[in-house]
């Protein structure tokens, strides 16, 4: 196991240089850059906006998509805060990919790759650096019958993805065009490529698998400037890494294929809402909850989350697939009806309901629209693409800088015996604290087992196919986007001290638990454990293998501990 700040193992000596300094570029080197990209090259200007529009633009997650300055999450409090870099290529094709990297190997330059911009912990955003901007690769492809490269693997279903499209993009064509399924994120604006990259969990994940599970085949171009095909046959080391060792590591992905499904029959989801009369009801609530998961709801049709909050409510807010609302209530009657049975105990505070639409029309912002007005947001800039759509829940995130996030992936053990116990004691007692939610997509026990033996063939670390959830406890406010109220400092350290506290808490059930990297805290202390388990070491030698010189530096990224926070002095 490779412990953090130790293991220096990376061969290359260059440090990055910023503007200003001996070595940065001339303005001929930039003309030949932009010569070689066709003049897709651009310095990266931060837009003046009216206050109006500052309200408006900002909250907007398209704009933010499709403006280089800026990045979903403004930053972290204490962490990170969004820094346009210096200069942009914004590329077209595989080959513009291919001469920013070499350029910036070159020059020692910080380069940065940026896809959707929803890193929370700021992959995508670095100062003075040259970025890779995917956003104008938006191909998509659909294929009957996809056969990887070099090899003589059974043809599936798949679709092929530019690294700059969003999940939406993939969603009109796949399944609003193509009546197919493909495993994307639920937020409609996170980019496919960095998605796959982290591992990626979608609201049916338990049936579907990862995103990364899901991947057959990627172009990349790697730290020398060569243009790969890459898949289970070819670079086969470098394909698993790709597959949950994190973007921003082992080179700039240009193109994804993953496998497409059957659609299921409908989408739909469960609200619910209970509160407990007296701290010992609530434990016997989240004890009685805890109980029913297993048996009812471990399984490939359910989804998403239930949350525990400081003031004794459950909240359900549940996704299904493949059920009629009929058959979803059934599957709720014995603990809807239990919970009824002890009114002196649980007092309802939203009442159960089930809905459900077909599947075909989940990403159709139209038909959405018109089934429950106000249930999306619409894209409605002039020229915004028709269909583009962001649900409410994902708009808070605009621009919004975090306080803290902790996620923790808790072992299906937890659910019997005694585990039950420990369980149920730390779901309290965290809940004290800050609300904490179960992701029961982000765990994979209870899957289908294609998706878990899928899983295991991808470089995530190992513990979310034994986890029936992934918990996760943050709080976001403020922006330090010009034109936003910004944080409260004192308030968003008070709270990062409180959501840490909480997850403390909660791992006194799960000591060991490691975390989504996608999704984590930004401080981890041990975070190539937290992030890939026993994966940690190989990931480390591939690094080392493709990018010795450490071209790719992210935050808590493979290789990143022989980096300064910033990414541009080695550590001594
Ligand atoms: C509102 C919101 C909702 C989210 N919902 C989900 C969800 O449903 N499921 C889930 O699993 N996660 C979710 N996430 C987390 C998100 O999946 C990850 O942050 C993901 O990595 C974002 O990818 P991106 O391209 O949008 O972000 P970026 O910030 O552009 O990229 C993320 C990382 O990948 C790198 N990268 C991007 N593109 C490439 C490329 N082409 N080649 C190499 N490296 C690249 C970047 O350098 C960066 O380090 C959500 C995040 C937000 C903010």
């Amino acid at each position: 196991m490779v412990a953090s700040g130790q293991g220096r193992a990376f061969a290359g000596s260059f440090a990055r240089v910023r503007p200003g300094q001996a070595g940065w570029p001339s303005p001929a080197d930039w003309d030949a850059l932009r010569r070689s990209v066709g003049g897709r090259l651009e310095k990266v200007e931060v837009p003046k906006l009216s206050p109006a529009d500052a309200q408006s633009l900002l909250h907007n997650p398209f704009y933010l998509r499709d403006t280089p300055a800026f990045t979903e999450s403004s930053g972290w409090v204490d962490a990170w805060t969004s820094a346009p870099s210096a200069f942009v290529v914004k590329a077209k094709d595989a080959r513009d990919v291919a001469a920013a990297v070499k350029f910036a190997r070159a020059h020692r330059l910080r380069l940065v790759v940026r896809g959707g911009g929803h890193s929370y912990v700021g992959g995508s955003s670095a100062p003075d650096s040259l970025l890779v901007w995917t956003r104008d690769l938006d191909d998509v492809a659909l294929h009957a019958a996809f056969v990887p490269q070099g090899g003589d693997a059974k043809p599936v279903p798949a679709v092929s993805l530019g690294a700059g499209c969003v999940w939406i993009d993939a969603y009109k064509a796949v399944t609003d065009e193509g009546g197919r399924f493909v495993q994307g994120g639920g937020c409609t604006t996170v980019g496919v490529a960095g998605f796959v990259l982290g591992g990626g969990f979608g609201s049916f994940s338990k049936a579907f698998g990862l995103g990364a599970g899901n991947l057959l085949e990627a172009e990349v171009v790697t730290a020398d400037g060569e243009i790969r095909i890459v898949n289970a046959r070819r670079d086969p080391d470098l394909f698993w890494a790709l597959k949950g060792g994190g973007g921003g590591t082992f080179g700039v992905v240009t193109r994804l294929t993953l496998a497409t499904y059957d659609l299921p029959t409908t989408f739909g989801g469960v609200n619910w809402t209970v509160e407990a009369t007296s701290d010992a009801a609530y434990r016997r609530l989240l004890r009685t909850f805890l109980e029913y998961y297993p048996a009812h709801l471990m399984n490939p049709h359910w989804g998403e989350q239930a949350h525990a909050t400081p003031g004794n409510r459950l909240q359900i807010e549940m996704a299904f697939q493949g059920l009629t609302p009929d058959e979803a209530t059934a599957v709720w009657k014995g603990l809807v009806d239990e919970v009824a049975a002890h009114p002196e105990e649980f007092k309802t505070v939203e009442p159960f309901s089930a809905r459900a639409a077909p599947a075909r029309i989940y990403w159709n912002a139209g038909a959405l629209q018109k089934l429950a007005p106000g249930i999306v947001k619409v894209d409605d800039r002039p020229g915004a693409q028709p269909g583009d759509f962001w649900w409410p829940g994902d708009g808070i995130q605009a621009s919004a800088m975090w306080h803290g996030y902790q996620s923790a992936w808790l072992p299906s053990a937890l659910l019997q015996g005694e585990g039950l116990d420990r369980l149920t004691d730390a779901w309290f007692n965290a809940s004290r604290l800050w609300s904490v939610s179960f992701h029961f997509n982000k765990g994979l026990a209870g899957g289908a087992p294609e998706a878990i033996a899928a899983a295991r063939q991808t470089s995530i670390n190992p513990q979310v196919t034994d986890a029936f959830a992934l918990a996760i406890i943050a709080m976001l406010g403020g922006s330090s986007y010009a034109g936003l109220p910004p944080p409260d400092i004192s308030v968003a350290r008070q709270n990062a001290k409180k959501i840490a506290a909480s997850i403390e808490a909660l791992r006194a059930a799960a000591p060991d638990a490691g975390c989504y990297m996608s999704e984590c805290d930004f401080f981890l202390k041990d975070w190539q454990a937290a992030q890939w388990g026993k994966n940690a070491a190989r990931l480390e030698a591939i690094k080392l293998r493709y990018d010795p010189d450490g071209l790719f530096v992210i935050h808590h990224g493979v290789g990143s501990h022989d980096w300064s926070e910033d990414g541009f002095n080695r550590l001594a």
